[in-house]
């Protein structure tokens, strides 16, 4: 005897990276930020007191996105706070999406997408990047032919790095009937000039997701908002989202995070300066990489190499270093590579090397 929905019996389940307990292991495999957090983090950590675990926390997650409201230039109305970005995706697709209605993907692209549609039991719609791990010219055409309510489009690119310009998601956005929902989960790597934020006050159809996870080097906290019209905000922060999902933990080590810029961003030029090298070394040794705005790099096994992508993976995890590898046609002879340290990417790149 079963219990499960049909839906979730024939469902897959998402597949998170390895998270080894060995802390010898150097680990490249989950896009984490090899820099630790702010010590103005670690600092709020220790001024939180019974009475603030005692009672529930703030509901709308004041303290954190009072911070983000100041950061942005946005209007608290415009903001939601959630638990992790993760659930943002899953508050979208719950609020906007009616069950069974296609929800849109790039090709390929964050494995979560087609789990949370599965589960909200809609179809995915996906559309193929092109070669260059862009959205073809007929992207949104193609989503409102199949009548997609919601597009997830993940901006960095993962597993890419790809970023695409504001000037492009504005015009998605105007050419979508339904809701466009770009993921910035990578985006405090990117280019510091790169901002699309201002563009929540043209479109009443376009969200942005937000993480602490990657940028803010917090992703055991499970901390992550949406920045959008008060359109789309209101009906996620008054009504689908549960009431407590962030805890007054979060609200209070997020605010202290968001506070201090000036750590967050020497972590974010440092990774930006070694995804320059370790882009740069793997190239010279013949790997395919693409210009990444993100702290990954996607490299492609050069061909006729002694090894291939999936015997490089495991080669380098019997060393003690972890780096991803997906099993689908597109990918498979490619390596997904977190940004980490100068000595470890220097221990990635002596061992990978010496395999090829
Ligand atoms: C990490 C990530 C998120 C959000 O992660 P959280 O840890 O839940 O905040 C969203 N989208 C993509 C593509 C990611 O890699």
């Amino acid at each position: 005897m079963t219990y499960e929905r049909d839906i979730i019996r024939h469902m897959a389940g998402y597949v998170p990276g390895e998270q080894p307990t060995d802390p010898g292991v150097i680990k490249l495999n989950t896009n984490e930020n090899p820099w630790p957090p702010s010590p103005r983090v670690m600092e709020a950590l220790t001024t939180i007191g019974a009475e603030a675990l005692r009672r529930y926390p703030s509901p709308g997650a004041a303290a954190v996105m009072n911070e983000a409201a100041a950061l942005h230039g946005v209007n608290r109305s415009q903001l939601v706070a959630t638990n992790g970005g993760d659930e943002l995706l899953r508050l979208a697709i719950t609020t906007f999406v009616p069950p069974g209605q296609p929800i849109g993907i790039a090709e390929p692209s964050y494995s979560l997408y087609p789990v949370l549609a599965a589960i909200h039991d809609s179809p995915v719609h996906r559309v193929a990047l092109d070669s260059d791990w862009a959205p073809p010219a007929e992207f949104a055409a193609e989503m409102n032919r199949a009548g997609v309510a919601l597009t997830l489009l993940v901006n960095p690119h993962a597993p890419s790095g790809r970023l695409l310009a504001a000037d492009v998601i504005s015009a998605l956005a105007d050419a979508l009937q339904g809701v466009l929902l770009v993921d910035e989960a990578y985006v405090d790597f990117a280019d510091p000039d790169h901002d699309v934020t201002a563009l929540i006050h043209r479109h009443d159809n376009l969200m942005i997701l937000r993480t602490l996870s990657k940028g803010y080097s917090l992703a055991g906290l499970r901390l992550g908002y949406g920045i959008g019209p008060a359109g789309l905000i209101e009906p996620i922060a008054t009504k689908t989202r549960d009431s407590y999902s962030v805890d007054a933990v979060a609200d209070h080590l997020g605010a202290a995070a968001l506070a201090d810029q000036s750590s967050a961003r020497a972590s974010w030029a440092a990774v930006r300066d070694e995804r320059q090298r370790l882009t740069g070394t793997l190239r010279e040794a013949g790997f395919t990489v693409p210009d990444s705005q993100a702290n990954f790099c996607l490299a492609r096994v050069p061909e006729g190499a002694a090894a291939g992508a999936a015997q490089l993976y495991a080669g380098l995890k019997d060393q003690g270093i972890l780096v991803r590898h997906f099993d689908t046609p597109r990918l498979r002879d490619h390596l997904r590579i977190s940004v980490g340290t100068p000595a470890q990417n220097d221990a990635l790149l002596t061992a990978l090397l010496a395999m090829l």
